[in-house]
């Protein structure tokens, strides 16, 4: 995913570029910063977008991750304890309050788990 600033130049001298946010081979956006801002509007679903005759600079910006939007897995949060269960899931482990929770099946269920009990 990069963000490409629109660089043509329309005939029509009403046309404002703007700078859109799409997966590198531009197939696609997912969003876009609307000429004169900073704030990235972010589309529910990746959008098609015909780029023929018309040109874009690549910015070089820090992008977020936005994998989410292709339906990858989001990367798990930093404070979270990743534990393996028995059958080589992965499973997370968060500490709310003084408390663990675990995303793993029997957490789920019963709010008690070895994962969590290991952590006390
Ligand atoms: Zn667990």
């Amino acid at each position: 995913m990069k963000y490409f600033k629109e660089v043509t130049v329309w005939s029509d001298s009403n046309s404002t570029n703007h700078t859109y946010y799409m997966k590198d081979d531009k197939s696609a956006m997912v969003g876009y910063i609307k000429f004169g801002t900073s704030d990235l509007f972010k589309f529910k679903n990746p959008i098609r977008i015909d780029t023929r005759g018309r040109k874009f600079e690549v910015l070089k910006m820090k992008g977020e991750s936005d994998e989410v939007y292709f339906g990858k897995k989001e990367e798990p949060k930093k404070d979270l304890i990743t534990v393996k269960g028995s059958n080589g899931k992965e499973y997370y482990l968060e500490k709310i309050g003084s408390k663990y929770t675990c995303t793993c099946p029997g957490f789920t269920f019963r709010q008690k788990c070895k994962h969590v009990d290991t952590m006390a």
